[in-house]
């Protein structure tokens, strides 16, 4: 063999070995490289490489790792999603705040609940809240490590007014596991304003029921106590006296009356029956049972009640109280000549307007929107003088709204009022429609 020949042979077997190791290391070790670059980048892709003779175990090792990877990622991201989703579907707001109360996750609810037009992630909880009775509770969550529970005030901005809303909070401390410290805490809040509000009503209304009850009584007891003293020697004033008696006696009988059925008007429309009823019918009863006030008072009642009225569903003893209520207010603050005239109409295919209007001083313009509210009255003395137990009009629209219509008063003060009532042919609806339709808060009116 000459030299020439022997140099290319071994020319030829270095090409061959670098192809050699080209293949068999070089190319699989940029694969595995690039897979492994993959992983780093966040690939949720499992590779599964030829590592050739020499790195086929670390290429069995890439692939295992990368399948391991992925998985980790795809649970990583389902567990995410799955928290996404229940916070931003839960009602109660919720955020959590680092250890230097900033911020760093808050749901939907919680930006609804305060009204927030900016994001208030990276912001701190002074910030956005402007509270520190919350700060306080997340230092001491954090420091404490036990829940911590308040409840705190919040000017809560709607459209062009603030409102002031009240929000029971928990902010509970998190410590990651193999920590001992905790890391962040959580706060849930809830909107408490409607109990808070109810509370209140509830406790004005204890209050105005034990003074409307006491005040009779004590008026009562003071006779008795007079006459017990030797007024009762005195035939001509102790007849007096026991006719004023008499008198408080029937307001107590009244106001007790009245407390019940608002009661029983309260768990709404539980009692209400549905009865082909006769308006007109259900009137005439009622100028029946007024008759003795209309005698006294020489007041002149007008009906004007459409002859061709269909009847309408109702119940019928609910709409007597409903007519006697507006009719016996319409005749007592009339002054000494009451004018009351009572229209009905049917005003569409489905509903009935009635209207009772009297010649009266009317109703202030101030107090127009109160005159349904419990035991609201324009005067109370007047009112007072008359029997009034402060309730007939409230009872007045719980009937009407039990019936599924609407109740509304027109007055220009010296100038009489006029009170409408407008009734579905329909009849009641069912509690639950009543429910959802009435946005008040119950025991408000
Ligand atoms: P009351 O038992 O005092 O009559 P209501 O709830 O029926 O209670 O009425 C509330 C208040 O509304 C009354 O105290 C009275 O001041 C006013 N009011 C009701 N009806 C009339 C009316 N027709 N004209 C003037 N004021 C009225």
């Amino acid at each position: 063999m000459n030299e020439v020949a022997s140099a290319g042979l071994i020319a030829g077997a270095a090409l061959l070995g670098l192809w050699m190791i080209r293949r068999t290391l070089v190319e699989p070790l940029d694969r595995i490289s690039s897979a492994v670059r993959a992983i780093s980048e966040g690939s949720e892709k499992t590779v599964r490489l030829r590592g050739g003779p020499f790195l086929r175990r670390l290429a069995d090792a890439v692939g295992d790792l990368s399948e391991q990877v992925a998985e980790m990622r795809r649970a990583a991201r389902d567990e995410s999603l799955n928290l996404r989703t229940i916070l931003s579907n839960m009602s109660e707001g919720v955020l959590i705040a680092d250890q230097g109360s900033r911020i760093r996750l808050a749901n939907e609810g919680l930006r609804r609940m305060f009204h927030l037009s900016e994001s208030p992630i990276n912001r701190t909880l002074l910030e956005v809240f402007l509270s520190h009775s919350l700060q306080r509770a997340v230092t001491a969550a954090l420091l404490e490590g036990t829940p911590q529970v308040r409840e705190i005030e919040h000017n809560v901005k709607e459209q062009d007014h603030y409102r002031r809303r009240f929000f029971h909070m928990t902010a509970s401390a998190v410590t990651p596991r193999g920590r001992e410290a905790p890391m962040a805490v959580v706060v849930v809040f809830h909107d408490v304003t409607k109990l808070k509000e109810l509370e209140t009503v509830r406790q004005e209304f204890v209050a105005n029921v034990s003074h409307e009850l006491r005040t009779p009584l004590a008026i009562i007891n003071g006779y008795l106590e007079t006459l017990l003293d030797g007024a009762i020697e005195d035939h001509d004033l102790a007849r007096g006296f026991l006719k004023t008696m008499l008198k408080h006696g029937q307001r107590l009988n009244l106001l007790i009356e009245d407390l019940l059925t608002l009661s029983k008007l309260e768990t709404l429309g539980v009692f209400m029956e549905s009865d082909p009823v006769s308006v007109k019918d259900v009137v005439h009863r009622v100028i029946d049972q007024l008759h003795p006030r209309i005698e006294s008072t020489s007041a002149e009642v007008e009906l004007r009640i459409d002859p061709g009225l269909p009847s309408i569903r109702a119940d019928a003893l609910r709409l007597e109280q409903l007519f006697f209520n507006l009719i016996d207010n319409a005749l007592k603050y009339s002054g000494p000549r009451p004018r009351v005239t009572v229209e009905i109409a049917q005003i569409s295919e489905d509903r009935i307007r009635a209207a009772v209007r009297d010649n009266g001083p009317g109703i202030p313009l101030l107090d127009q929107p109160h005159i349904f509210e419990r035991f609201y009255r324009v005067r109370k003395d007047r009112s007072r003088d008359a029997g009034g137990t402060g309730l007939g009009l409230s009872i007045v629209k719980h009937i009407t709204q039990a019936h599924g219509g609407r109740v509304w008063v027109e007055s220009h003060p010296g100038h009489g009022a006029s009170f409408f009532v407008e009734l579905p042919l329909a009849g009641p609806k069912s509690v639950a429609a009543v429910e959802e339709e009435s946005n008040e808060i119950p025991g408000l009116a």
